[in-house]
C-alpha cells in the first residue's frame, strides 16, 4: 500500500471597501448579514457560482492540493470597520491555525482597500499577523480588487497578490484561479518573484473602465507579456479615490520567472500608466443645477440618467443625502424624476401613515448629519410600500442588464425606462441596486411628477 502526502492550503476571506469620508463605523451586522461562514459550509456550497473562492477551490483540487476552511467575512462597501470586527477574524483564524495547521500555504481573498477605527491598513495587518503564525516558508497568496490599495506591509507578508484585470469588475472566479495556481507553482518549486512599482496617480472610478481606451490597452499590453512568456502574472491597481490616508497609491503588481524581468515590465507597465494619468481623469463634474438644466433641455425622448458619485453606497457613502431632491424640488411640477435616498425613519413614518395617504416628510441626513442636510417635502404623497429583499429581482425593474457568473452589471448605456412620456432624472441605479440589497425597506424612492414606468 502506497502512503502519498497530500499538500494542504488554508482559504479565507476578509472583503469590505472602506470609505474614509463616511462617519458610520462598519460593526459585526454589516457582515453577518452576508452570512459569516466557518466550518465546511462554504466549501460545500454550491451557490457560488463565479465567486473568487470558487476559482481557488477549482484550482486546487486540479493541481491535487487539499483546501482546508478558514473564516469567510464579508460585508458591502462602507465606513471603516471597527476593529473588534477584525480582531475577531484573526481570532478565529488563529484558532483554526494552531489546530489544523501546519499548511503548506494560505490563500486570503482580501478587497485590498480597508480600514478600520484603528488601522489604515487592516489587509495588512491580517497578512501579518497571518505570516507571523505561519511562520517564513509558508506560501501566502493574495487576492484583491483591482481598487485595492497595495501597501507594504501587504507585499512584504505575501509572496503574491493578483487583482481583478477587469472594471466593471468581472472576472472574481478567474482571479480565484490566478492566486491559486500562482501557490500551486510555487509550491511545486517554480521560481517566481513579485515586484510591486507604486504610482502616485488617484482617479475618479466614474472616469475610467477597462472596456475601452487607454487602460484597456495596458491590460492588453500585460496580457501580451504573459503569452508571449516574459510574465507570469499582472495586475494594474487603481486605488479607489475614497481613502484620505497617508500610504495611498495605485501600483502595477508583476509576477515573473526573475526579478530582473518582474522589475522591468513591472516599471514599464507603471511608467504607461503614469503617462496617461490626465486621461483617466475624466470631464469635470457639474454641479446639480447645472445637470439638471441639462436635463431639462434634453428632447431626445429618452431618460436622463445622473449619477450622485459623491453619495455613492457601492463606494461606501452613506447614501442618506436629499441634497438632489432639495435642488430638483423646484422643477416638481414641470420634471418627472426620481431619486433614492437611505432614510429609515422616513420609511417607518411612511408604513405608519398608510398608502394613498399624505404627510410632510424630513429627508436625509439620518445617517452623516454632517454631511448633508435634511429636506423637507411637505405633503408627500405615499404611493406604494415594499418590503422586498431579493435584489436580483429588485435590479431587473431597473433596465436590461448583463449578468457574468452571478454578478449583475447595470450598464448604464442599456438602462431603459418605459413609457415615460418625458424623461426621469434617477439617481444612480447602480447605487439604488446596492441599497435594494441591503435593506429595501430603509430607503425611499422619492419621485416629482407622475411617474408613467414600472419602478414602483
Ligand atoms: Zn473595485
Amino acid at each position: 500500500m502506497q502512503n502519498t502526502v497530500v499538500s494542504r492550503m488554508l482559504i479565507c476571506e476578509f472583503l469590505q471597501e472602506s470609505n474614509s469620508f463616511n462617519p458610520v463605523l462598519c460593526g459585526p451586522d454589516c457582515f453577518s448579514s452576508n452570512d459569516i461562514n466557518q466550518g465546511g459550509a462554504l466549501l460545500q456550497s454550491t451557490e457560488m457560482n463565479g465567486e473568487t473562492i470558487e476559482g481557488i477551490l477549482h484550482t486546487l483540487k486540479v493541481r491535487g492540493v487539499h483546501s482546508c476552511d478558514g473564516i469567510y467575512m464579508r460585508s458591502k462597501s462602507g465606513g471603516p470597520v471597527k476593529q473588534e470586527v477584525i480582531d475577531d477574524f484573526l481570532q478565529k483564524m488563529l484558532t483554526i491555525i494552531k489546530a489544523d495547521g501546519p499548511f503548506e500555504g494560505v490563500i486570503v481573498s482580501l478587497h485590498g482597500a480597508t480600514i478600520s477605527d484603528k488601522s489604515t491598513d487592516v489587509c495588512g495587518d491580517i497578512l501579518q499577523s497571518i505570516r507571523g503564525w505561519v511562520g517564513p516558508k509558508t506560501i501566502i497568496s493574495v487576492s484583491c480588487d483591482l481598487h485595492a490599495n497595495v501597501t507594504n506591509k501587504m507585499m512584504c507578508n505575501s509572496d503574491f497578490i493578483c487583482g481583478y484585470q477587469t472594471y466593471p469588475h468581472l472576472d472574481h472566479y478567474s482571479v480565484g484561479c490566478r492566486v491559486a495556481t500562482l501557490a500551486c507553482d510555487k509550491l511545486e518549486g517554480r521560481t517566481l518573484v513579485n515586484t510591486r512599482v507604486t504610482i502616485p496617480v488617484m482617479a475618479p472610478a466614474h472616469a475610467n473602465n477597462t472596456i475601452q481606451g487607454k487602460l484597456r490597452n495596458l491590460i492588453e499590453r500585460g496580457h501580451t507579456l504573459i503569452a508571449t512568456g516574459k510574465i507570469v502574472d499582472f495586475t494594474i491597481f487603481q486605488v479607489q479615490p475614497w481613502l484620505d490616508i497617508s500610504e495611498i497609491a495605485s501600483c502595477v503588481v508583476v509576477t515573473a520567472e526573475n526579478k530582473e524581468a518582474s522589475i522591468m515590465y513591472a516599471q514599464e507597465l507603471a511608467q504607461k500608466l503614469f503617462q496617461f494619468r490626465l486621461e483617466i481623469q475624466g470631464s469635470k463634474l457639474s454641479s446639480i443645477d447645472e445637470v439638471v438644466r441639462l436635463a431639462l433641455q434634453n428632447d431626445s425622448g429618452k431618460p436622463v440618467v445622473l449619477v450622485d458619485s459623491a453619495d455613492s453606497p457601492n463606494a461606501g457613502a452613506c447614501g442618506d443625502s436629499a441634497t438632489v431632491i432639495k435642488h430638483v424640488l423646484k422643477y416638481k411640477d414641470s420634471l418627472r424624476c426620481a431619486v433614492t435616498v437611505l432614510d429609515k425613519n422616513a420609511v417607518m413614518k411612511a408604513f405608519s401613515i398608510g398608502v394613498n395617504n399624505k404627510a410632510d416628510f424630513l429627508l436625509g441626513a439620518s445617517l452623516a448629519p454632517k454631511l448633508s442636510n435634511p429636506v423637507l417635502v411637505k405633503n408627500a404623497f405615499v404611493k406604494s410600500l415594499i418590503g422586498g429583499t431579493s435584489r436580483k429581482r429588485s435590479i431587473k425593474k431597473f433596465g436590461t442588464l448583463c449578468c457574468n457568473c452571478n454578478r449583475i452589471c447595470a450598464n448604464f448605456d442599456y438602462v431603459k425606462i418605459r413609457k415615460c412620456r418625458r424623461f426621469t432624472v434617477l439617481s444612480g441605479v447602480w447605487n439604488r441596486a446596492n441599497v435594494v440589497s441591503t435593506g429595501f425597506c430603509e430607503s425611499v424612492f422619492f419621485t416629482t411628477g407622475e411617474l408613467r414606468s414600472n419602478f414602483i
